[in-house]
């Protein structure tokens, strides 16, 4: 598919999920939010879900989490815009629960699914636990499972904290910039 069709599907993507209501999550949202960056980035970054300045905004990534992404990412030689930034879940969950199994699968398979096809990046992020777990079906501890690469399906995936961790236990932006520094590597 050529980038301009690429865009203008992503387009349609992004307007279907702005009014989405296949789970409970839309009853309590104020803007669901699709993600944002070049449908032909190399690299596609998944968080959790929307905390509440995404839902207010309808952008990814715009609270304290998003402002530590940046410096991260900077790490790795990236600018924020030249990667496509989203969550496993669209949509806010009620003070920002951890997502429901249900919630997860039905905008897996609807929505991040077809984003990631669309995109077809180089390297995915994940980041945090919840990513990890609905990407790859891994579970276990961020101490271990951080830094890892691993390739399913044809992608390659590279393993790393939440940026919300890092507020929770400073260290953790350390092992997060181990982590960029893996990804800079990957791309080089
Ligand atoms: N955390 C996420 O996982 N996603 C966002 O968009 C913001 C915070």
């Amino acid at each position: 598919m050529e980038i301009e069709e690429r865009q203008s599907e992503m387009h349609r993507l992004d307007e279907a999920i702005r009014v989405c209501v296949k789970c409970p999550l839309h009853t309590s949202r104020t803007h669901a939010v699709p993600g944002e960056g070049p449908v032909g980035a190399g690299v596609f970054i998944i968080g959790e879900g929307p905390g509440a300045k995404e839902d207010r905004q309808g952008r990814p990534f715009v609270g304290p989490s998003g402002m530590l992404l940046v410096r991260l990412l900077e790490v790795a030689g990236l600018d924020r815009r030249d990667v496509y930034i989203t969550s496993c879940v669209k949509c806010r969950p009620p003070n920002n629960r951890t997502p429901h199994t249900v919630e997860l699968d039905t905008c897996q398979a609807s929505w991040l699914n077809p984003q990631l096809d669309l995109v077809n990046p180089r390297i995915i992020v994940l980041l945090g636990k919840v990513a990890i777990g609905q990407v790859l079906q891994e579970q276990g501890s961020l101490r271990t499972l951080h830094g890892q690469v691993v390739e399913r399906n044809g992608r390659r995936h590279l393993l790393t904290y939440h940026p919300a961790a890092a507020f929770r236990v400073p260290e953790t932006r350390v092992s997060m910039e181990e982590d960029m520094l893996t990804l800079k590597r990957l791309l080089a």
